[in-house]
């Protein structure tokens, strides 16, 4: 019998070599088929003139045939002129192709129009050596002897050797041969009647509406299908979760606590004390943690997270704090031996390059006990690493880690866990990468900090303007896309321009160097000559990104701005104003795009994590935003994180619903799998 997952060789009329090209195109089974959806749809119903037609605007267009004739353009392509008319004009419709030496590729489709009187064609209009042509991306002959005019026609994103008419009929053929009809698991909540349709019909519909907005309600649809089983996922992850009681138990003695509070130069912003209450009550109910604090660069996450390793200290607990780069981790640890000081606790760094004799120390201080709160970048993950009792852990900027590498963490005995993350995440994206996590937010600056001024600059008035910063007694970053030069890419490097730089207008002061490359210990002398102000200026490639912090820092400029994501410009921005001087952001280098320059007027306009991740999401879509391929971001066939907010959202309150469906719950299952545990990994 056949099923969705029979290979498409079942399906009338694909053959052995049909099979291969379908398989390029990664469809396999008659599932793969059905579930391979229109990428637009040409509305036969709605056919515009001719003499109506506007560049880069898809349409359809009718008429009658003219003449024809094949060009050669180049050695290798052709391109056939077919010239259709109707009553209110002519175009010049074109098919290009490439040629080849064995056969001539046009034969056929002359033929076919040589035989013809009439066509649809689906297409855009383009200029071509100054000319109008109609690109054709589907078409059909004597158009009024088949049923397939007057409807909604899919276009498929295919491949060479396979068109959209045949693609078209391998569909109609694999629901055919489907005896059984795609079953619905789901049951469709009554209240979305109207707005949302079963699975089974909505498969069938994308494939063949009636209406656009037929089309467009089947695929939201299915979208909602997919968020909904995500989402049911994540509900029996975060369950799962939560399921497990914990055997070690937080009591507030506040021997820490209170002297830390204590020795705070500031009071916690509201923001603040409320996530220190919510990550509290979970570190203290008898189930495990499992916590997403986003807060924007500067809200203050890692004194949060410092009051939830001293709770854990104070009950004789051992917390991890891992932090994305070495610079970062180093950091944090002087952040922490801040906040200790005269505290009776523990604290510790673990890092590359240490002598083998210093390193078999802290981790036997470590394995020991001895030590309450450890710092370190994923060296933490190392197997040799032995704890006594690690029972919390804090990952500080999770975007910027593999998403792997926070299961292998969790996987280390049962502790609770805090990921902190500076926003631009959108709050569907995170819903979508994390949602099996609890959330909270810090949606609050620390007062007294001034909006960083940003504005776009020549190179001369950038060094103007750090100069001027530097006469006042404050410190200046300058950030390039590039360590060193490149014959491939015209662009400044970070050391080229140090050279250049440090002996020239910045020659009456220090400047400092830092890039990747460089070996630990320089990287820290620099980092630490610059928090001690014995480097005035430091010219940097982005390792500077995330974290750091020296409040002296009032202005920065970042050459080349063009090559940076809205995120990264938002993270490296980040890095000033944050102590008394008001912060300026210089951006330099050309908006080369248009989407480049849009990305500098939002960057300008305004200083808003939530708002500049938005923007950032909307132009360069989920994957790029989150990196390539550890991003963890499941696959959607139907659903737009971008466009289908209100359907995440609805998936997933009606996801809390289904949980106890049986049925359903098997079918995520299946779906997912043994994944369901590492959903995130993707
Ligand atoms: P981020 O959330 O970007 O990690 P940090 O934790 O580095 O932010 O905090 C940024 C700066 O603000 C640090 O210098 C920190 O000491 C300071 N800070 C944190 N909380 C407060 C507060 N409530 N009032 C004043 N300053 C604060
Ligand atoms: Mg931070």
């Amino acid at each position: 019998m056949i099923s969705l997952i029979s290979p498409v060789r079942y399906i009338k009329g694909v053959g052995p070599l049909k099979a291969a090209r379908l398989s390029r195109l990664g469809l396999h089974t008659i599932k793969d088929v059905i579930e391979y959806f229109p990428r637009e749809w040409s509305d036969r119903t709605n056919i515009t003139p001719i003499g109506e037609l506007k560049q880069g605007i898809k349409s359809t267009v009718y008429g009658s045939i003219a003449w024809h004739s094949v060009k050669q353009v180049s050695a290798q392509v052709g391109v056939f002129h077919l010239y259709v008319k109707d009553h209110t004009g002519i175009v010049d419709a074109v098919w290009i192709r490439r040629l080849s030496y064995t056969y001539d590729v046009f034969a056929s489709l002359a033929k076919k129009i040589t035989q013809a009187e009439s066509i649809v064609i689906y297409g855009y209009i383009d200029v071509f050596a100054g000319k109008q042509q109609l690109r054709v991306e589907d078409y059909e002959l004597n158009p009024a002897k088949t049923d397939s005019f007057c409807k909604i026609v899919p276009i498929y994103p295919l491949t060479e050797g396979i068109d959209q008419k045949l693609f078209r009929r391998i569909v109609t053929q694999a629901f055919n041969a489907l005896d059984a009809h795609v079953s619905d698991v789901v049951p469709i909540d009554r209240s979305h009647a109207g707005k949302l349709m079963p699975r089974s019909k909505a498969l069938r519909l994308i494939h063949y509406p009636h209406t656009l907005d037929e089309a467009e309600r089947a695929r939201r649809s299915l979208a909602y299908h997919e968020f909904l089983f995500l989402a049911i996922a994540h509900e029996m992850n975060r369950l799962k979760i939560r399921s497990y009681a914990k055997e070690h138990q937080y009591v507030l003695k506040k021997n820490l606590l209170s002297l830390f509070k204590k020795n705070l130069s500031f009071e916690f912003t509201s923001a603040q004390k409320k996530v220190i209450r919510e990550i509290f009550s979970d570190l203290q109910s008898s189930r495990l943690m499992n916590r997403l604090l986003q807060g924007d660069v500067g809200s203050g996450k890692t004194v949060v997270a410092v009051a939830a390793m001293l709770l854990a200290a104070e009950n004789g607990y051992q917390s991890a704090f891992m932090a994305p780069t070495e610079i970062l981790a180093e950091q944090h640890f002087y952040t922490l031996l801040n906040f200790c000081k005269n505290l009776p606790v523990t604290v510790a760094l673990i890092k590359g390059g240490m002598k083998k004799k210093e390193k078999q120390v802290l981790l036997d201080n470590i394995r020991s006990g001895e030590i309450s709160i450890l710092a370190g970048t994923h060296a933490l993950l190392e197997r040799n690493v032995k704890f006594n009792n690690l029972k919390l852990i804090v990952i500080d900027e999770q975007h910027r880690f593999g998403v792997m590498q926070r299961s292998i963490l969790q996987s280390h005995g049962d502790a609770d866990t805090l990921v902190m993350t500076a926003t631009p995440i959108p709050r569907t994206l995170a819903l979508t990468v994390y949602g099996d996590l609890e959330v909270s937010v810090l949606d609050e600056i620390p007062p007294g900090r001034k909006p960083v001024q940003t504005a776009q600059v020549s190179d001369t008035q950038a060094y103007r303007i750090i100069l001027q910063e530097i006469a006042q007694g404050n410190q200046a970053y300058i950030v390039y896309p590039l360590i060193q030069e490149s014959e491939k890419i015209e662009l400044k490097s970070v050391i080229q321009e140090w050279h250049i730089l440090s002996q020239t207008v910045f020659s009456s002061y220090s400047v400092g160097l830092l890039h990747g490359h460089m070996p630990h210990d320089e990287k820290y002398k620099v980092m630490k000559d610059f928090s001690d102000k014995k480097i005035k200026i430091l010219m940097s490639t982005t390792v500077i990104e995330v974290g750091i912090d020296v409040p002296d820092a009032a202005v920065m400029f970042i050459q080349h701005a063009e090559r940076f994501g809205l995120s990264t410009l938002h993270q490296l921005r980040g890095r000033i104003g944050r102590g008394a001087p008001k912060g300026i952001c210089l951006i330099g280098g050309k908006a080369s795009t248009p989407q480049a320059q849009e990305r500098f007027n939002i960057f300008q306009q305004t200083t808003d994590g939530f708002k500049i991740g938005e923007e950032d999401l909307r132009l360069r879509g989920p994957g790029e935003f989150l990196g390539t391929a550890q991003h963890g971001l499941p696959e959607f066939k139907a659903g737009n994180l971008i466009t289908d907010i209100d359907l995440i959202q609805l998936a997933r309150n009606d996801a809390k619903n289904l949980i106890t469906n049986k049925p359903v719950v098997e079918a995520v299952f299946k779906k997912y799998g043994e994944k369901i545990n590492l959903i995130n990994v993707g």
